[in-house]
């Protein structure tokens, strides 16, 4: 070897020392950020080792330089199939970039990654070391760096004083939403349920309601139900509240079924987080019979998936929860990419045709009337939502479309207003009953 190749294995060697942490050997975060520089759309995860500083003062820095090393091999052996790339932050937190932008799959992702590291470490050293872990997650080319670490600090921030270990950014956390705001919201009435009837269009009469839930803040107004929603997935939030809600609505349409002597059913939004958790039927059963709710009563509102591993995840949900009685609909039909899949592969009761199908009528009638004797060959009842004029309305009877929701009928309302629409329009069927024996 010349002095000229020695050289140059000298300086590869250097180049290749520059990007790597001296610690563990993955890569550094000035190779990290220079990396995603160029990189259009992604998401940063931030992994805080939580309990690193503890194992240093009472087991020794050797031990706690291990398990740093150890915590790197396993990020490594998990991510990479993931297409991430991942770097050492600093003192105890380390750095993955993923091309990945679909919220659900990072939260899943960092899910996972949260109980693999946990687990690993407890079963190989025997000590229990915590993991916080935000994302920021960014698109078209809107990448700044330096915004991003501070939207991480603010997401881990969030997160550890609300004793949640994984979350997403989400802007909300600028207007205030929180998970301590959203109980006081509950407790002092800000937050409320109110519910939106289907109309049945055979007999044109109130069938069933869809329950909404609705936060009027006293200091920053209106915020609007998908905002919650999503902060409530992003902090791990959302299978508490989505109970609180089922429980609230079968308490609300228990009373007013009774009150009434009527048999309305009850439709619950769904978010995809909830059908993942692992108790998720158990505690649906669970409130059914603590508020002597009729499962065969109640229909869980779900969104379709753009994913094809959920579909098959989604489909072995569905049937479980069918056996208890409780009937599956499929909410924003239309809106995404796999709605025949929808149709084609599940055991559904309703399907809900998207607003915009609704609007699309109006231009072309004859796609969205094949569509309903589509789904109507898999003896699954449809319901057209956002319904707002007479025409269109109209339309859709024609069409033989079953249930309609919308403005036109019905906004969604209190409960105490929805009890004396359903006692009106009883009244109405009655008075026409009499009228009818009469002559
Ligand atoms: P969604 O499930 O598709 O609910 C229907 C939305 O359309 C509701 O908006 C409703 O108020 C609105 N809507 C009903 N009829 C009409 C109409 O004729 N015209 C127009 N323009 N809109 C109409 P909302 O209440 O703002 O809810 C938005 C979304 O937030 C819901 O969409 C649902 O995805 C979510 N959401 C609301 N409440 C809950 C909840 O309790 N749990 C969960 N997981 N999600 C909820
Ligand atoms: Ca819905
Ligand atoms: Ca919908």
């Amino acid at each position: 070897m010349n002095y000229k190749q020695l050289i140059e294995i000298k300086n590869n060697v250097r180049a290749h020392m520059n990007k790597k942490d001296t610690l563990t050997g993955i890569y550094n975060k000035d190779y990290f950020f220079d990396y995603i520089s160029n990189k259009p759309n992604g998401t940063i995860i931030k992994i805080n080792v939580d309990g690193i500083n503890f194992v240093n003062v009472h087991y020794g820095m050797e031990i706690g330089d291990t398990l740093m090393r150890f915590i790197a091999i396993c990020l490594e052996e998990n991510c990479n199939c993931e297409n991430a790339v991942i770097a050492r932050l600093s003192s105890f937190d380390f750095i993955i970039h993923k091309t990945n932008t679909n919220n659900e799959r990072i939260y899943e992702f960092m899910e996972e990654i949260k109980s693999i590291l946990t687990k690993e470490i407890k079963d190989i050293y025997k000590v229990y070391i915590n993991f916080n872990i935000a994302a920021v997650i960014y698109k078209n080319d809107d990448l700044d760096i330096a915004d991003s670490i501070s939207k991480l600090d603010i997401c881990m921030k969030n997160l550890i004083s609300k004793g949640n270990r994984v979350g997403i950014y989400n802007d909300t956390y600028e207007e205030h939403i929180s998970i301590q705001s959203i109980e006081s919201a509950i407790k002092s009435n800000e937050i409320k349920l109110h519910y939106q009837p289907k109309i049945d269009l055979n007999t044109e009469k109130i069938v069933g309601v869809e329950v909404l839930i609705r936060w009027f803040s006293k200091t920053h107004g209106y915020i609007h139900p998908e905002k919650i929603i999503s902060f409530a997935e992003d902090c791990g939030y959302i299978n508490i509240l989505g109970k609180w809600i089922l429980e609230k609505a079968c308490i609300d349409i228990n009373y007013l079924n009774k009150k009434l002597n009527t048999n309305i059913d009850l439709s619950v939004n769904i978010s995809p987080l909830q059908l993942e958790e692992k108790d998720f039927i158990s505690d649906i059963i669970e409130i059914l019979d603590e508020t002597k709710f009729d499962s065969k009563s109640l229909k869980l509102e779900i969104t379709e998936s753009e994913n094809i591993e959920d579909i098959i995840k989604i489909n072995d949900i569905i049937n479980n929860i069918k056996k208890t009685g409780i009937k599956i609909s499929i909410d924003d039909f239309g809106k995404g990419f796999n709605s025949i899949n929808y149709i084609k592969n599940y055991n559904v009761d309703e399907i809900k045709i998207d607003k915009s199908l609704v609007e699309y009528s109006n231009r072309n009638p004859m796609f969205v009337e094949s569509l309903i004797n589509m789904i109507h060959t898999t003896q699954t009842t449809v319901v057209a939502e956002g319904v707002e004029t007479e025409k269109e309305y109209l339309r859709l009877k024609s069409m033989e479309c079953d249930l309609v929701q919308g403005y036109y009928f019905y906004k969604p309302m209190e409960l105490n207003d929805l009890i004396e629409s359903v006692k009106e329009e009883k009244l109405t069927t009655e008075e026409e009953l009499t009228v009818g024996e009469f002559y």
